[in-house]
């Protein structure tokens, strides 16, 4: 028989009604009252600045301690799969390897029905097929609740192995669907934090880094160079050539759309390590960490031609540009982290003032 069904033969009122000495009464509202102030700590910790995997180690924490489970998890449900997101009672490589697909076992079912489980034996449960769990816990109880934000499950929250071979009641199962539901409310906070932090990093047209987040991801990664000693990073400053013209010729307009594309091309052959940011304007950076400046306009030499072969068609007019571009690196050819800008921009001059249409890198001839 399933724990859905079990459930309410755990109620709280069934447990209050079976209690009959006063100082059991006692001891189960001093539970509660802990409870209380387990469930106070977390709300806390979900109004300060905590992390997100502090606060799931916070609840599976409390879950595990307050429930006398010997094992906990927090699982979160990400294209079908579960993934283990804070957990106790596991070696570290068991939990790296834990992925459940959708359906699979206690926690699959859980989230695919977007129903609480309270089992008093798992092994008497035909849909799981645990047949020999009771080798390696103190006891076959589990407790599984499903994470959920408006209807949607977001993942897991689990407690198995009740101490002493005990069986996981009815309150149980009402303070982890509490805890779940905190953690539902943790997750959506993070979401909203990362779609707040994705917009402020980024630029609205072209989709690219801003300035804004150039800044910061600059001093990290040149940070990063002096700590671990690593190969120098390579910065690179693109500036289309005559782009008034663009913008006078075709309008602001075509201009705006030469800007997406010319950002689409910089995309398609820049490595996933590499940070492209629309500097201003018609002005783009990109970071490229552990390549040398004559590595870099190699690069730059391929993206230089991707350019010139880039063909933005608006209706009936076909709009080609081309663009040019200054290297410096950090810290052989610019030894000076906060002026790393400024020279790969003389080296930009130097393109625009020899010609236009080329790469030229900071403190060489070339
Ligand atoms: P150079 O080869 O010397 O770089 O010439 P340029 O015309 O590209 O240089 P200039 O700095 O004189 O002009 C840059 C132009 O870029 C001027 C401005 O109107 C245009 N621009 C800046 N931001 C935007 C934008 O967001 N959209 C459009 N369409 N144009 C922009
Ligand atoms: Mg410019
Ligand atoms: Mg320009």
């Amino acid at each position: 028989m399933s724990g859905k069904h079990k459930k309410n033969e755990h109620s709280p009122s069934r447990a209050g009604r079976e209690l009959s000495r006063p100082e059991e009464l006692k001891a189960q509202y001093e539970k509660k009252i802990g409870w209380m102030r387990v469930l106070m700590d977390i709300g806390n910790a979900l109004n300060s600045t905590l992390e997100l995997e502090k606060l799931f180690d916070l609840i599976v924490d409390s879950a595990i301690r307050e429930l006398q489970a010997g094992l906990g998890s927090l699982m979160i449900l990400d294209q079908g799969f579960l993934t283990v997101k804070a957990a106790r009672g596991m070696s570290e490589d068991l939990i790296g390897r834990i992925r459940i697909p959708l359906g699979e076992s206690v926690t699959g079912w859980v989230a695919e029905h977007a129903e609480p489980l309270l089992l008093e034996d798992i092994t008497r449960d035909k849909r799981f097929g645990y047949k020999d769990a009771q080798r390696r816990y103190a006891s076959n109880s589990c407790l599984s609740v499903p994470i959920m934000h408006k209807g949607e499950v977001l993942g897991v929250l689990n407690c198995t192995d009740k101490a002493g071979g005990g069986v996981f009641t009815g309150d149980d199962l009402e303070f982890m669907i509490t805890l779940a539901s905190q953690a539902a409310v943790a997750i959506v906070n993070a979401r909203m934090m990362d779609h707040i932090r994705e917009l402020a990093d980024h630029d609205d047209l072209t989709g690219l880094y801003n300035h804004r987040y150039l800044i910061d991801r600059l001093a990290a990664e040149t940070e990063r160079v002096d700590r671990y000693q690593t190969k120098p990073l390579s910065l690179v400053i693109i500036d289309i050539d005559h782009f008034k013209k663009v913008n006078d010729t075709y309008g602001h307009q075509a201009g705006n759309e030469v800007l997406k594309k010319l950002a689409e091309t910089l995309v398609k052959a820049t490595r996933r390590v590499d940070v492209i940011c629309r500097y201003g304007g018609e002005e783009f950076v990109i970071l490229l960490p552990e390549i040398t400046s004559s590595k870099a306009r190699s690069y730059m030499e391929r993206v230089r031609k991707n350019v010139e072969k880039l063909r933005v068609t608006l209706d009936s007019t076909v709009i080609s540009i081309t663009v040019s571009a200054g290297i410096a690196d950090y810290p052989v050819s610019c030894a000076d982290a906060d002026k790393l800008i400024g020279c790969a921009d003389r080296a930009l001059y130097r393109a625009k003032s020899e010609g236009r249409n080329c790469v030229r890198i900071h403190g060489s001839g070339g």
